[in-house]
């Protein structure tokens, strides 16, 4: 079975993307990309990609076709729309969908390819553009076991946690309880950095510190460094840590659980995009704080 993937179409070169293509390039199989940015696609065939038109044209050159777009209604079109994967899927009829996008969609997306022989899976992602970049990522996926077989060791070159969490739309729900706990952990950082600082501490100092005990987290690890330099630079956007959590309140609404923690955290972040700052980093969840204890200057913009 592993040997029977030699070409892998890849649709969606953005700050993730791009990595993961790369990855797979490095790891021996033959791209096919496309992406609606053409300088995207440009840099990819200098890796050693080739390019195609459209997401038909991709399905139509591969074995199997990996999506990596920003939101479930790019999915869907890529999917569904006139020059769609679905009137050309790729030779082993599976595709992979990497994005975070809705559950609920992803187990119609799935019923309706299903019903033309196309297997889908949903597998999601933890880890950023570092762990893109060092082919370390988390890969959460839902989905048929078989088809999960035969995407293995595609996945296999992208993170080095694979793991098949069950049916349809499982990998999604496992990806949007991570981006609660990651939304809640910066806001909880950012009170903690707010609070050191207007009590005059060296928040270097207290990042450092708090690292070797039980507040240890990714977050205040990886992330901590541009929170405190004020750096707004985006690995992960505020827009789409916005759309996660419009997701995980969707689906706590649909199944009745109350998620306070994360309807506080959102209001924050749509502070953030009030305040033009959606194009920034995750990490730039700080400003908000900057503005509400009056602390800093004028918040940076990612595009400054
Ligand atoms: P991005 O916006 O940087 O990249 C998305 C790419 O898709 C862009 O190059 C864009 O031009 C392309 N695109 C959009 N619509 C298209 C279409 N219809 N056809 C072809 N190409 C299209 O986003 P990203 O940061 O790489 O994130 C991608 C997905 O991964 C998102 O769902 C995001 O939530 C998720 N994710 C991101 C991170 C991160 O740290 N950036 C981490 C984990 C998961």
């Amino acid at each position: 079975m592993r040997k029977m993937i030699r070409k892998v179409g890849f649709i969606g070169l953005g700050t993730m993307g791009q990595w993961m293509a790369a990855n797979l390039i490095k790891a021996g199989f033959q791209l096919i990309v496309h992406d609606v940015a053409s300088e995207a696609v440009a840099k990819t065939v200098e890796a050693g990609a080739a390019a195609a038109d459209s997401p038909a044209e991709v399905g139509r050159q591969s074995d199997v076709v990996i999506l990596m777009l920003p939101n479930t209604p790019d999915v869907q079109s890529v999917l569904f729309s006139n020059d769609g994967l679905i009137h050309t899927p790729p030779a082993k009829r599976l595709i992979v969908d990497m994005s975070t996008i809705s559950p609920v969609a992803v187990r119609q997306f799935s019923a309706d390819l299903a019903a033309k022989k196309i297997a889908f899976l949903d597998a999601p992602v933890s880890g950023g553009p570092t762990g893109a970049r060092d082919a370390s990522l988390t890969i959460m996926v839902g989905g048929d076991s078989d088809a999960f077989e035969m995407a293995r060791p595609v996945l296999n070159a992208l993170g080095t946690s694979v793991t098949h969490v069950g049916n349809a739309g499982a990998g999604q729900t496992l990806k949007l309880c991570n981006q609660l706990i990651c939304g809640v952990n910066i806001q909880a950082i950012c009170e903690a950095l707010a609070l050191a600082r207007a009590s005059g501490i060296d928040l270097s100092l207290l990042r450092q510190v708090l690292l070797g005990g039980s507040a240890v987290s990714w977050m205040l690890d990886k992330l901590g460094p541009a929170m405190i330099d004020r750096d707004p630079a985006a690995g992960f956007r505020i827009d789409l840590m916005l759309k996660d959590l419009k997701l995980v309140q969707e689906l706590a609404f649909e199944l009745s659980v109350p998620l306070p923690a994360t309807a506080l955290v959102t209001t924050q972040y749509l502070d953030a995009r009030a305040h033009g700052e959606g194009s920034n980093g995750n990490q730039a969840l700080f400003t908000v704080y900057d503005r509400s204890s009056n602390q800093a200057g004028p918040p940076k913009r990612a595009s400054e």
